[in-house]
């Protein structure tokens, strides 16, 4: 069990006018099992929040803490451990490597720790086929279509057993039904999982295939359906 704690969380970016607030005071707490999609405008923050809790940028005030860790304290070295081993990031660019087949590319995260195991390598296989790719492993991402591209990201978030699965507008690029139906993987990859989902999105849509949901707005954080 995960226990996921966003305390006071406040982001200040300088700017040549006003100091631009994009987080204020942004409080919750999630545990495995817990999904939610935060909506908001572009600009809002989403992003910022979500590269935040991932350990990808630092907070001005406030604290995220994984575990009774606190993410913004971790040395380097330990910061490197929580990115790859207990988060899971999807973005809405792909991020894959064009040169690299699709086995390779939900593999890369285990290159962190020297090269992949049988174990990682049997796992890698077993996410392929659950996201519908078995027959796709020798393919590159230029082979793929935009949402089978994303399905490959996804078994990527994966392949480490996360514990917290980060996804930043992961139908962005996509359309409407594929879209959908990229988001109802997430999902049921989720119940499979046990992990913390956290899909942020502008598109009311899709936060409705996620279900719980919050919105950004001002820089604060306003729960909808709970
Ligand atoms: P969203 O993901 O909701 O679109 P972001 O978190 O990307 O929003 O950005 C929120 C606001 O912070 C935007 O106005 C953006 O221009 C600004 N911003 C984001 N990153 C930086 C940065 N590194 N420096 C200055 N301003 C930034
Ligand atoms: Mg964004």
């Amino acid at each position: 069990m995960t226990v996921l704690a966003v305390q006071g969380l406040k982001k200040v970016y300088p700017s040549p006018g006003q100091p631009l607030c994009v987080l204020n005071n942004v409080e919750f707490e999630l545990r495995s099992g817990d999904r939610v999609a935060i909506l908001g405008p572009s600009g809002s923050g989403k992003s910022t929040l979500l590269n935040i809790i991932g350990g990808l940028d630092q907070p001005t005030e406030g604290r995220v803490v994984v575990d009774g860790q606190v993410v913004s304290e971790m040395p380097e070295r330990e910061l490197s451990r929580y990115r790859n081993r207990t988060v899971g990031f999807v973005f809405q660019d792909h991020h894959l490597l064009p040169q690299c087949t699709v086995l390779e590319n939900v593999l890369v995260p285990c290159l962190a720790s020297g090269s992949p195991q049988q174990d990682d390598v049997n796992w890698a296989l077993a996410l392929l086929d659950r996201v519908g790719l078995k027959d796709r492993v020798w393919h590159r991402p230029g082979e793929l279509s935009g949402g089978e591209r994303q399905r490959v990201a996804i078994a990527r978030a994966l392949i480490r057993r996360p514990a917290l699965i980060l996804a930043d507008e992961p139908t962005g690029n996509l359309d409407r039904s594929t879209g959908e139906q990229v988001a109802q993987l997430l999902v049921e990859l989720h119940q499979e999982q046990n992990n913390i989902l956290i899909v942020v999105t502008h598109s009311e849509h899709l936060a409705g295939v996620i279900g719980k949901q919050c919105r950004l707005e001002n820089g604060q954080l306003r729960w909808e359906n709970v």
